[in-house]
């Protein structure tokens, strides 16, 4: 994508300018709004929605209020040492400091500020995290996230035009963004003026070219994510001179309903359920690394392995946002013996049933794990079964564009560009540069942690 010498007059010119509607687009509106900027988002579809729209609408973030109310003690040094660890030390500890500091703010900030009434999920812990700091909406899903995000955004008097793609981005010889070019559905353009530029178009998820080059091992694998994450903010900012990390960093997810394509809840192994293959026999730790085990999972027989838990976690979390969704096409399955549970998900009963017999006595304690999990506090699975046929994914990308505590974007020589901002899947996360440094609920706190940052920056820049 090359960056085009700006035309003879743009149609209009706004202060902030914002490419996407997610959920880093919206906060950046909103925090733009906030320090006295005009705002004007850009976003392609016909409503906002974006990969934070399929997401479980869950931030990750340490000291907010919400945790203080839940008698939850937290701080960000103990959220950034677990992001360090779960990448082993491989990313750079500056821009996780600025991160994990600044991610309780911004939860606190949107809720009593921008009215989305963000609690702790409880439901949840381990996976990377020490404490229990993820952070939702109270149905938990991204289509609820994405509509309160809407509703401040309407509220806050930033101006958000749809059905505009943002298609080209025009510059000066220094890198300073002068405006962007509008393409419309029925071909019509328009050409936009802009004092900064925040780039919130996510990553390169559905750009098939992209993961070809930058995670060649995943090339060719299920996606499950928003059909526009093209990297164009990545395009756009390597033809300015942008510096990129991490590339080759992604999410993936392991317990996708198949054949229905839901996302189905984690929950059920955190709490001791297992997973399967075909052969009924178990294969990875299931919480040593959540985002790996999709891998795990797309490395079994057909890419399909099986989530087995009982009739008790199911009565634990059959009310979750997701799970409703698997009940109602019928993809959850019951038994009153393994046998039954076997036949109805087609795995083989006969060795299901010793996988079954083998966690009782892990569970027991009378044995160890031979795959290293730790099921101390897990529930013991007893019979009614139930369990799901599941497949792996590529969710989201965690490479980008490198910012600074500002959010804004850095060259390859340390500099930074001179208005333009980036945030959300546009911007290299804190996973480091595999999929399994992903800790859960990263990606929105890196759309929202960062967008807050990127409107602010924007606002004070424009402002100049
Ligand atoms: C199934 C699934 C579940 C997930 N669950 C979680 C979770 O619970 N917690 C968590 O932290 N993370 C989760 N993630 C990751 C999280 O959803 C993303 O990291 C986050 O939503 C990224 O936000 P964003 O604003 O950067 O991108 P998006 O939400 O994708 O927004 C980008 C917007 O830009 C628009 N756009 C793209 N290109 C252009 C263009 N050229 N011009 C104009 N508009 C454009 C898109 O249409 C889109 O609306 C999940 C991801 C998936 C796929």
């Amino acid at each position: 994508m090359p960056i085009l010498k700006p035309p003879a007059s743009f149609s209009a010119t706004v202060p902030v300018l914002i490419a996407g509607a997610g959920a880093c687009g919206m906060t950046a509106a909103l925090a733009a709004r906030d320090a006295g900027a005009d705002v004007l988002i850009l976003e392609k579809d016909s409503l906002p929605q974006g990969t934070t729209s399929m997401s479980q609408g869950t931030m990750c973030a340490a000291g907010t209020r919400a945790q203080k109310a839940a008698g939850i003690d937290d701080h960000p040094d103990i959220f950034f040492n677990d992001v360090m660890t779960k990448v082993n030390g491989k990313t750079d500890p500056e821009f996780v400091r600025t991160v994990t500091r600044e991610a309780a703010p911004t939860v606190d900030w949107l809720d009593a500020d921008h009215g989305i009434p963000f609690a702790v999920d409880t439901s949840w812990r381990g996976l990377g995290h020490s404490v229990q700091r993820l952070h939702a909406p109270p149905e938990k899903n991204g289509q609820e996230l994405i509509g309160y995000l809407s509703q401040a955004v309407e509220r806050a008097g930033a101006d958000l035009l749809t059905n505009a793609h943002v298609t080209d981005v025009y510059a000066d010889d220094d890198g300073r963004v002068l405006g962007v070019r509008v393409t419309r559905p029925d071909g019509s353009f328009e050409d936009i003026g802009c004092n900064a530029l925040v780039l919130a178009t996510c990553g390169y998820a559905a750009d098939p070219e992209m993961i070809r080059t930058y995670i060649p091992d995943m090339a060719g694998v299920r996606t499950f994510t928003w059909e526009n994450s093209r990297g164009d903010a990545v395009k756009w900012g390597l033809a300015l001179g942008a510096a990129v990390a991490d590339m080759s960093a992604f999410q993936g997810y392991g317990a996708l309903a198949d054949p229905q394509m839901l996302l189905f809840n984690y929950n059920y192994v955190i709490d001791g359920g297992i997973m399967v293959t075909s052969e009924g026999r178990r294969f990875s730790n299931e919480v040593a690394d959540v985002s790996g085990q999709g891998v795990n999972v797309m490395r079994q027989p057909g890419g399909i392995a099986f989530m087995i838990y009982d009739q008790t976690l199911h009565e634990r979390h059959k009310h979750l946002y997701e799970t409703r969704q698997a009940l109602a096409v019928n993809a959850v399955k019951f038994a009153d013996t393994a046998d039954g549970l076997a036949r109805a998900l087609g795995i083989d009963a006969a060795a299901l049933n010793a996988t079954l017999k083998q966690l009782e006595d892990i569970k027991a304690g009378t044995q160890r794990d031979p795959l290293g999990r730790d099921f101390t506090g897990t529930h013991p699975l007893a019979p009614p079964y139930a369990g799901i046929r599941v497949t792996g994914a590529l969710y989201h990308t965690q490479g980008g564009l490198v910012v600074d505590h500002n959010a804004q974007v850095k060259r390859t020589d340390g500099g930074v560009l001179p208005n333009l901002f980036a945030g959300g899947g546009a911007a290299r996360g804190m996973s480091g540069p595999t999929c399994s440094g992903y800790i859960p609920a990263a990606g929105l706190c890196m759309a929202m942690t960062l967008g807050r940052l990127a409107g602010r920056g924007a606002a004070t820049l424009a402002r100049k």
